[in-house]
């Protein structure tokens, strides 16, 4: 039986050394993403093929790689967009998951996560040190969450296209369109010698 949420880390405390380790500090909205997963997990538990989603392309993430085997490099947790603070785990059989946000109406009985939630408290006024402990005492009393059933359209996986070569940097890429890889088109980076 594989170790889902904060057992996976030997409990709350060793959960927050790895992340720690793996993300370099104890970032707070990983803190928080920790018990949305750890809420997911305990929901869809007896489900023993899960994938994720999360909706924002920081922090949660990391949450579900340190919580789940779902990593982005296999592929079993993904980013769609929606600039929601939310995740969802579901049964990558039948698509039945689970969906976790932060909840504002909830953030409301806790003054300092909110100030730090809605960007209104500097890491002066409020360091690490006082607000992640406020997180964890916390728990999941800023969080709701829902039964969801993923569409498998969003569920699908994709399928990268066959490699081959292309006509500029001769290269082997995996991509639709032109004969030239998306790199020629216009790339991140340029030689230097
Ligand atoms: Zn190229």
């Amino acid at each position: 039986m594989q170790k889902l949420g904060f057992e996976r880390r030997g409990g709350v405390e060793g959960f927050l050394r790895a992340l720690e380790e793996f993300h370099g500090y104890r970032a707070p909205g990983v803190v928080i993403g920790g018990f949305m997963v750890d809420l997911a997990v305990r929901q869809m538990r007896g489900h023993e093929m899960l994938d994720a989603v999360v909706e924002t392309s920081k922090c949660l993430i990391d949450a579900v790689q340190l919580l789940t085997p779902c990593t982005a490099g296999n592929g079993w947790v993904r980013v769609i967009d929606s600039g929601r603070y939310a995740l969802t785990l579901y049964d990558k059989v039948t698509f039945e998951g689970v969906r976790v946000w932060v909840d504002p109406k909830k953030l409301a009985g806790f003054p300092e996560i909110e100030r730090w939630f809605f960007r209104r408290a500097s890491k002066k006024d409020l360091p690490l040190e006082v607000l992640n402990p406020k997180i964890v005492a916390a728990g999941e009393g800023i969080l709701s969450w829902r039964r969801v059933r993923v569409l498998t359209g969003a569920a699908g996986k994709r399928h990268a296209p066959e490699p081959r070569l292309c006509s500029d940097c001769g290269e082997s890429f995996r991509a639709e369109g032109p004969e030239r890889c998306p790199g020629c088109r216009g790339s991140y980076c340029e030689v230097v010698e």
